[in-house]
Parts: C-alpha cells; structure tokens; sequence
C-alpha cells in the first residue's frame, strides 16, 4: 500500500513517543510542576518496548540474527511481552524465563502472544539453577541458533533509551526538566535517559527508585552488595537482589525505597485523582516523588518528570483487585475508601 498519514504499517512503528502528562491532583500541596510520561502508552503497555525493538534491531544490524532464530529472555513480564510483539513481526521464536512473582495475567498475555513461557521460582538465589538467569542460560546453551537478550547485563538495554525515552523527554518539556524520578530494575530507563539529559544540562537531578527488600539503594551509597537488604517484596520490576551492569550508579544522584504497601494504594489514588491507570512500579515513583517532595528535594521552580513505566491493566489481580489487597494486609493501616460494586438481583 502507498504510505498514507493514518496508517502504520504494523505495530511496532507505534513505539515511543509517548505522551508527558500533567499532574494535576495527586502533587496537591507540593512545591514544583510534576508531570507523567506514560510509557504504557506504547503498544506492548510497556517502556519495555524500547527496548526489544532497539536490541533486536541492534542484533538484526550485527546480522546476528536470522528468521527462525530463537530470542531468550528472563523478564517480569514487560520485556518478555514486548520480545515476543517484536519475535511475531520481524518472524522469530520467543522463550521466556518468568518469575513466580509475575501475575497470572501476565504469565496468559506472553502466551497470547505466542511465547513459550517458563515459570521459576522468585525467592530463590540468582546463582540457583532454578532462578530465571540460570534457566534462561541453560535453555540459551541448549537451544542451537538462539540469543539470549540478557537485559540486567546488556549496554543496548540502556542505549535505547538514550535514543527514544531521553530526547524525547528534553523535547516535551522544551529543555526546563529539572529532576527525573524512575523506578530502577535493570536500570536501562534511568541510565539511558538520564545520560541523555545530563549531556544536555548536567544540573538535572536524576533520582532514582528502589524497593524495600532490594540492595540498589545501599549499593549506591556504600558500593557493596548487602545481603541482609534482600527479603521477599511484592512490587513487580523494581528493586533487585543482585547489581545489574546495565545501571550506572554514576549518573544516579540518590535512590529513594518505597514499600509495597505505600507504593499500590499510590497506584491506586493516581487513577482515582487523575485518570491514569498505570502499573505498580508507577505507584512507587509516584511514592517515591512525594517521599522526596517532603524531604523538602522540589522548589516552586522544579519540573519534575515521573516515568510511568506500564498500563494498569496488567495488574488486575493483584493491586487492582481488592481480594488481593486484602490478603496483602494492605487495607487495614491505611485508611482506604473502597468503591461500591451493586449487584443488581
Ligand atoms: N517498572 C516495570 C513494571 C518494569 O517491568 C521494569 C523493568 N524491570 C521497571 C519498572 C524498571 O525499568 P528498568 O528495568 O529499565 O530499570
């Protein structure tokens, strides 16, 4: 067909360009603008997306890879979606080495999608044959003609965010960011974007967002890995019990932990006071952000940008689900206002 304006050719030219948002509500009583860039606005739900499509652009270019080759990742999810979207149009196999942490939802979706999908227990080592790295190396080893994504250990991971999620951000809010809030997993959005936007003004402020239970924040403060701060936490894709290469701790000015508690029922008040269902981890930058806003880090001049990392609706039977809130606990220390659901008989 002849390119046309209202037509994409097919889905993955809709990634990026995602759209910053103002917060109007939830930032009531705080000193500064703060808006959102909404990254389940791409069509994966994820940042995510980004990123499999730069990597296996990247390979694709290296000529690395050819139809029928195998793509091995271990993902919360969000990557794994995104390389299988990616593996459907550009006509490649997708494994996935999941945590039992993940949602059933989004165990369903990446099948969906035609992944095959392995899930492996989430509170074991990350040496342990049974974690996800060890089952994705071991199925990378046995399967011929495969490549193994490797997202926590891999500088393209940060590199497609300094191309896409960084300009970007520059662009929207015409150079006058002042601080970027992100949650941290593998730490390629943050690493990525915040190299991008320090190039441009080094006076930015890049903080990022770590977990109750995770090593990031201590190891960004003392450089040592420690093991008491690793324990059990809920919150999906933030946080980590190891220290991935493909964060710069460097460009990271401080780490703020939210819990998991603080962190859902935030997710929660976004969609109620602006209209925005995004995931977990956008509930704990959003946490984190009013955390450092009472610590007294914003003036009446900052422009805070938040990244919203993914859609809520991959969250619909955990914090969307108040069955799951309550088992959590998580309804009786805060004072929470459920809505009525009538059944009409
Ligand atoms: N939020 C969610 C929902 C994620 O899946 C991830 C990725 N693990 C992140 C935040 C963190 O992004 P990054 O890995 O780029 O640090």
């Amino acid at each position: 067909m002849e390119q046309n304006l209202g037509i994409t050719n097919n889905i993955l030219e809709l990634i990026g360009k995602t759209p910053m948002i103002k917060l109007n509500r939830i930032t009531k009583g705080l000193k500064g603008e703060f808006f959102t860039k909404f990254e389940g606005y791409n069509p994966g739900h994820s940042t995510k997306d980004r990123i499999a499509l730069h990597i296996i652009e990247q390979a694709e270019k290296q000529g690395i890879l050819k139809k029928g080759t195998t793509i091995i990742e271990t993902t919360s999810g969000n990557t794994g979606f995104s390389l299988a979207m990616v593996s459907i149009i550009k006509g490649y196999e997708c494994i996935l080495a999941v945590s039992s942490k993940s949602s059933m939802d989004k165990i369903d979706m990446l099948k969906a999608m035609g992944a095959k999908v392995y899930v492996c227990p989430a509170h074991v080592s990350a040496n342990d044959p049974r974690s996800y790295y060890q089952v994705a190396k071991r199925l990378h080893e046995e399967t011929a003609d495969s490549i193994y994504i490797n997202q926590y250990f891999n500088q393209l991971n940060a590199d497609a965010h300094y191309a896409s999620t960084g300009p970007e951000i520059w662009e929207q809010t015409q150079g006058k960011i002042t601080h970027l809030v992100a949650a941290s997993g593998t730490g390629g959005t943050i690493s990525g974007t915040a190299k991008y936007l320090k190039e441009k003004n080094p006076n930015i402020k890049i903080l990022g967002v770590d977990a109750f239970g995770s090593v990031l924040k201590k190891f960004h403060e003392t450089k040592e890995l420690d093991p008491a701060e690793i324990y059990p936490y809920r919150i999906e894709g933030l946080g980590k019990n190891l220290i991935p290469t493909a964060t710069n701790f460097d460009i990271i000015d401080k780490f703020e932990k939210v819990s998991d508690e603080d962190a859902a029922h935030r997710a929660r008040e976004i969609a109620l006071t602006e209209g925005i269902f995004a995931g977990y981890t956008s509930g704990a930058a959003m946490q984190a952000t009013i955390q450092l806003a009472k610590q007294g880090e914003f003036d009446e001049n900052s422009k805070v940008v938040i990244i919203f990392p993914d859609h809520g609706s991959r969250y619909m039977s955990k914090i969307y689900n108040d069955n799951w809130m309550a088992e959590q606990g998580f309804f009786d220390t805060q004072k929470y206002v459920q809505q009525v659901v009538e059944f009409i008989k």
